[in-house]
């Protein structure tokens, strides 16, 4: 069974809640917004639903205010950033519940944004009666908040069981769409590349994805905690020696699929500009801090060949030149493909984004962590709470 989308409701003359992620980064003060590129992701679904006739009511979280109004964590900057976007009035509400609120509620083709929802603690911990509160302000719901579908929050899950009907937002059907295809029978050859800095974070996306796919290029820093698995020498390198017996079992596990860099890019100091080197077996004292030379062709040539591709995690440093080579090498790969590509994690998606190739990538994930859960085999919970077709 599929989950229900926008699409299939009626919108005319309801109110609507639509749980957004405008969890936006504010300059110091809280005034200004430095990117509303979550703002942007939300308005075809902000625009669908004012096109179909809806009152529609917008609400979100910002940052982390710890269950009490924090005026740094308002979205009344959003509101205002929102209101440029659509050309037309935004309200905004004093708070997300309450007599107050319900005061504001307006008429088909208006919006009302309604202040942050973890400026109660009832919204984290999943409140019954708080999640009655969200729900008794709107005849439907809709999530279009992927980056939150993998926390159980009261307007992620607890409000829907008070709702008629509760369905997914443009983006949020977009995000599942690709995450979905690229994990159930996906064109072949299926590879996945995963990198960043632990094993820690990845071992069920390693573990689930090694049953999807038939390749798993590992890099960054996680792949050196692999080599020690198999008795390499690893320098100085970032290595989680709690999680080298975990890495040998992996390897046990993979068959041929796990793929371990061939040559590295060390140095012996972390710092940009660093005075680097190329090395196939790392010597003492030095830190691998980005894949080699050979390691980017062969695993471009694997990516070449590659008809779906998942990518989570930067191959090195790529923060801090030349430690970046690899990581853009391969975000050329990718877009150069013409495989169905789902990137996942700010890193990478910045890493494809610096290297000019982001409109190649079929989608980039707008949440890292629940892309991540997703890519582990685990079902979202706010995807799981939304009613079905
Ligand atoms: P993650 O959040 O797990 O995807 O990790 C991303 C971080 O891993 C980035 O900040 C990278 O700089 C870091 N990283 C990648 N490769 C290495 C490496 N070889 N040594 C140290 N850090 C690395």
């Amino acid at each position: 069974m599929t989950t229900l989308s926008i699409r299939d409701l009626d919108l005319r003359n309801k109110r609507v809640f639509m749980r957004v992620d405008f969890n936006v980064p504010l300059a110091p003060g809280g005034k200004e917004i430095t990117s509303d590129k979550r703002i942007k992701a939300s308005l075809p679904s902000i625009q669908y639903a004012l096109d179909h006739g809806a009152a529609l009511i917008l609400a979100s979280h910002l940052g982390r205010p710890k269950g009490k109004p924090n005026p740094e964590m308002s979205l009344a900057p959003c509101a205002e950033r929102l209101a440029a976007l659509l050309g037309k009035p935004v309200a905004m509400a004093p708070d997300c519940v309450g007599p107050q609120v319900e005061a504001m509620l307006l008429k088909p083709g208006e919006v009302l944004l309604l202040e942050n929802l973890r400026y109660h603690p009832e919204e984290e911990k999943n409140d019954p009666a708080f999640s009655r509160q969200l729900a008794a302000l709107c005849d439907v719901y809709v999530n279009d908040a992927f980056g939150t579908a993998h926390r159980a929050h009261a307007s992620t899950v607890g409000m829907i069981a008070y709702v008629k009907q509760a369905a997914a937002g443009l983006l949020m059907d977009k995000e599942l769409e690709y995450l979905t295809k690229v994990t159930q029978n996906p064109e072949r050859p299926c590879i996945a590349i995963l990198g960043g800095a632990k094993v820690s974070d990845k071992i069920e996306v390693i573990q689930n994805l090694m049953k999807v796919v038939d390749r798993l290029l590992i890099g960054g820093a996680m792949a050196y905690t692999f080599l020690r698995a198999l008795g390499q020498g690893t320098g100085t390198s970032l290595v989680e020696e709690d999680k080298i017996d975990l890495a040998k079992e992996l390897i046990a596990a993979s068959g041929d699929k796990l793929v371990l860099p061939l040559d590295h890019l060390v140095a012996s100091e972390f710092k940009a500009g660093a005075e680097s080197q190329v090395v196939d077996l790392i010597p003492d004292g030095k830190m691998a801090l980005d894949i080699g030379p050979k390691t980017i062709a062969e695993y471009s040539k694997v990516i070449a060949g590659a008809r779906t591709i998942i990518w989570n995690g930067p191959m090195g440093v790529f923060e801090m030149p030349p430690f970046d080579k690899g990581t853009v090498a391969l975000a050329k790969a990718v877009a150069a493909s013409g495989a169905v590509s789902v990137v996942g994690g700010g890193d990478s998606e910045k890493a494809v984004k610096s290297a000019g190739v982001a409109y190649k990538i079929s989608h980039i994930s707008t949440g890292g962590g629940a892309s991540l859960e997703f890519l582990g085999g685990v079902e979202l919970p706010g995807v799981a709470a939304l009613s079905k077709k």
